[in-house]
């Protein structure tokens, strides 16, 4: 597994507090509740890796882990979050969109989605941002056990036609459950790609 020996590394506020770019870094990212603390955590195999407090002042961070040979992993705060104060959610989408459109270490973004909400104004946005960088996207549908396999093939085909028709062929997107830990191989063997580019 490619998050076998996952060590956190260090929480930054700014950019400037970012270690150097060097290496491969894959970020995660995801509105508030999509699931992406979970998906960390399945495919970490590792309980205490993306432990994220829910509350709003400890969310706000970019969460650095290192998997060992310069190869990193990221935790980006979950955004959109209704309670937070539209200052810190400015800062936060500055911060956001400079880290995805100019982090050089960084090969590819997992991008988390509820399956029953996919592509919120929030997702498209974190798209607009990094898509110009023709890095790819790897968009987990998570909660899929909440759907029947009907809705799923429905909102797997829907999400997949609306990313290529939007933003490119560099978007792939596959139905993950952290519950019933449904789509791990395909989700590991996207990851262990990137870290080998
Ligand atoms: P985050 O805010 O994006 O980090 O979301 P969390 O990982 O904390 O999950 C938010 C809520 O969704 C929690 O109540 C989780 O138990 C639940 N959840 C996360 N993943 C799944 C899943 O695959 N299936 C189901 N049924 N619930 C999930």
């Amino acid at each position: 597994p490619v998050f076998q020996n996952a060590r956190f590394h260090i929480s930054a506020h700014h950019l400037r507090d970012l270690p150097p770019a060097s290496g491969i870094e894959v970020a995660f990212a995801g509105r508030s509740n999509a699931g992406k603390s979970s998906a960390l955590n399945t495919l970490a195999n590792h309980n205490r890796l993306a432990f994220v407090s829910k509350q709003p002042g400890r969310t706000q961070l970019i969460n650095f882990f290192t998997l060992g040979d310069d190869k990193h992993l990221v935790d980006l705060p979950g955004y959109g979050y209704a309670k937070v104060p539209e200052a810190m959610r400015n800062h936060w989408q500055n911060v956001l969109s400079r880290y995805l459109s100019e982090r050089r270490s960084l090969a590819g973004l997992v991008l988390v989605m509820d399956s029953r909400h996919p592509l919120t104004p929030l997702d498209k946005q974190m798209l607009d941002w990094f898509c110009p960088t023709g890095k790819p996207v790897h968009v987990l549908l998570t909660k899929s056990d909440k759907l029947s396999r009907g809705e799923s093939t429905i909102t797997l085909n829907k999400v997949r036609k609306e990313l290529k028709d939007t933003w490119g062929d560099e978007i792939s997107v596959q139905l993950f459950s952290s519950l019933k830990k449904q789509g791990v191989d395909e989700a590991e063997k996207v990851l262990g790609e990137w870290f080998l580019t």
